[in-house]
């Protein structure tokens, strides 16, 4: 493998151009497994990004994709539709709310953020309140790393940089109550007061559920969402999850939102949606919304990808899609749930350990100080499991066909990584 030409041309993500850290050379992947170049393998105990849930190249999806590519492997959404993404609706259809039934493909869970905040925009546009225009969000969310998206994450987080390039949108304090604590109304005290004060200028309100990802690996009480739920209805404000790193199945719900029985006026889904093989995410706006912005027939909706519903990525994802209900992923996320608690809990007596926080099939240890990127290269080749740990957190999204054994591989060496 040419690893010189990737040291000297490639750019690799959050990651300088100049003296990089050390990569890994992948050639191939299977189940939990990523094969290296130098033979060893590592198991992937963060999913490949979160996404390969089902574990990696699942012959279901292979064929998948294979099969379709025969036939057609893109054409323009627009003024054209195809089998795969009919396929794929029919699919979603089944496992969304009723209420969510109008799904926008979009080709990254960025580009999906962008345009549930664009949704959310025109669809207040069209009733006339043109000063709804700008969105509340919380502290502490990612939603992703287009300008739209780093608008709406964490204002002091790791896009702070871009501050003056940035729509300015309001933001509440992170919710803190956790999500097995006994619920403390104050924790939503500072949404309420900031839809109070300015409901008249706010569009919508988008919130990752239950679990704040890659700006503070947070995991809080659903009691938060039942009360944001009332709270946009009261004040005449839509409401977006980004359920982009929770769908299908990462929390030990279908959605995240199922914790709370909750369901907003517009979703965002991706990652695991197309089980880890081909780009592929959706904005899915309730019936009464895309009503709304389509005024009749008259008002389009303004957005068009030029990847928009690829077939093969349609056909990957209702293939994913479509093994939710080919193996019990719920009792997996359940027992590993069970594990990574019971094997994670000496960590928090460790001395730079300040928490350690476990939900289906993700596992937080906060850690005072990450170790250096060459001392976790170190780790991981070590126990031969995939980890990558980043700001104050080292975590684990383990697919959900991971095996106990390999589970004890993965908390060993965050429990190593949580030492330094
Ligand atoms: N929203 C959330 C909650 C995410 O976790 C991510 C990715 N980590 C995104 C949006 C952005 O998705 P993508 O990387 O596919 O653009």
């Amino acid at each position: 493998m040419h690893t010189k030409i990737d040291r000297d041309h490639l750019w690799h993500p959050y990651a300088p151009a100049v003296n990089p850290p050390p990569v890994n050379g992948a050639v191939s992947a299977s189940g939990t497994h990523i094969r290296l170049a130098d033979g060893d393998e590592l198991i992937d105990a963060i999913s490949s990004w979160w996404c390969a849930a089902h574990g990696h190249n699942r012959p279901e999806i292979l064929a998948a994709v294979r099969g379709q590519s025969e036939k057609l492997s893109h054409v323009m959404f627009a003024g054209f539709t195809h089998g795969p993404a009919i396929a794929l609706a029919e699919e979603l259809l089944k496992k969304l709310p009723p209420r969510l039934n109008r799904i926008f493909f979009a080709d990254s869970g960025s580009v999906a953020v962008e345009c549930a905040a664009k949704m959310a925009i025109q669809y207040q546009f069209a009733r006339g309140l043109r000063k709804k225009s700008r969105l509340a969000a919380l502290r502490g969310g990612y939603h992703g790393d287009t300008i739209g998206a780093m608008a709406l994450s964490d204002p002091g987080g790791m896009h702070t940089i871009f501050s003056g390039l940035l729509p300015k949108h309001f933001f509440a304090d992170r919710p803190k109550c956790r999500f097995d604590a006994e619920w403390d109304d104050a924790d939503f005290s500072p949404m309420r007061k900031l839809l109070d004060d300015h409901a008249d200028e706010i569009a919508a309100v988008i919130a990752e559920p239950v679990f704040q990802g890659a700006n503070a690996m947070n995991i809080y009480h659903p009691e938060y969402l039942r009360q944001l739920r009332r709270a946009c209805d009261e004040h005449d404000v839509l409401l977006i999850f980004d359920e982009i790193a929770t769908g299908f199945g990462r929390t030990g719900k279908l959605f995240a939102m199922d914790h709370a029985e909750v369901v907003p006026d517009i979703m965002c889904i991706g990652k695991i949606l197309s089980g880890g093989v081909l780009t592929l995410a959706a904005a899915i706006a309730s019936e009464h919304v895309s009503d709304v912005i389509s005024e009749g027939g008259r008002g389009a909706f303004l957005h068009g990808p030029t990847f928009m519903a690829n077939p093969l990525a349609c056909a990957a994802a209702a293939a994913s899609v479509r093994l939710l209900d080919a193996y019990d992923w719920r009792n997996n996320v359940l027992s590993m749930e069970r594990q990574m608690r019971r094997e994670l809990a000496e960590a928090r007596d460790l001395a730079g350990v300040d928490d350690v926080r476990v939900l289906g099939a993700i596992a937080v240890i906060e850690v005072k100080k990450i170790p250096s990127s060459a001392r976790v290269m170190e780790i991981v080749r070590k126990h031969g499991v995939w980890l990558r740990p980043f700001g104050r957190w080292i975590y684990a999204m383990p697919p959900f066909i991971t095996p106990e054994d390999e589970v004890k591989l993965i908390t060993d060496a965050m429990k190593e990584l949580a030492h330094g």
